[in-house]
């Protein structure tokens, strides 16, 4: 975690680009948080880094529309799949304080703050329609439960993320020039 941060966060800069977006403050999963974003990241030793890419098969093209139903789809699997991983590792954190309840750090929440494991989700909150997000009228968010910050809205570079680490060039498309394949970035930060 500590070598992801040090050479692919830059707090200021990315945070400037949720600033221009119609999510911020519209949104419980995304900024402005109510914890601090740097303390959350500190929580963790490890962080497992997930690239998804998708490349659709010949003949179809990736309208806006293709883009946002394949993504939903896909958001859905892998965020299902997290959130699991999440529960699994924070089970064997709590195993672990039955067995040596003397030496083992108490589990989760309690040891340092924060759950043994947080994932992070590729984008932002897909569950209700965003104009429809509570917190456009400061009320509570319908599934607090299954909602989970992005890499970027903590100051992560995703787009350096993908080519650094994984190989793979961002691509963002336009309406006239779709992209030739969708590339999710994901992550589950645990403590070793
Ligand atoms: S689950 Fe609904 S209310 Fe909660 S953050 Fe997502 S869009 Fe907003």
């Amino acid at each position: 975690m500590a070598e992801y941060i040090a050479g692919y966060r830059d707090f200021a800069r990315v945070r400037g680009y949720c600033l221009e977006c119609g999510r911020y403050g519209n949104c419980w999963a995304c900024p402005p948080y109510d914890f601090d974003e740097t303390a959350l990241l500190g929580k963790y030793t490890t962080i497992s880094l997930l690239a998804t890419v998708i490349t659709p098969s010949e003949g179809v093209a990736l309208t806006p529309e293709t883009v946002d139903l394949i993504i939903r789809r896909e958001r859905q699997r892998l965020d299902r799949m997290l959130l699991g991983m999440e529960q699994d590792i924070e089970a064997q954190a709590e195993r672990t304080t039955l067995r040596n309840p003397q030496t083992a750090m108490p589990s989760g929440a309690n040891a340092v703050g924060a759950p043994a494991a947080r994932a992070f989700f590729a984008g932002t909150c897909l569950l209700c329609p965003p104009e429809h997000c509570t917190r456009r009228e400061n009320l509570p968010c319908r599934h607090p439960e299954s909602i989970r910050p992005s890499l970027e809205t903590l100051g992560l570079d995703v787009t350096r993320t993908t080519s650094g680490l994984f190989g793979i060039e961002l691509q963002w498309g336009r309406p006239d020039a779709p992209p030739a394949y969708l590339t999710l970035i994901s992550a589950l930060a645990h403590r070793e």
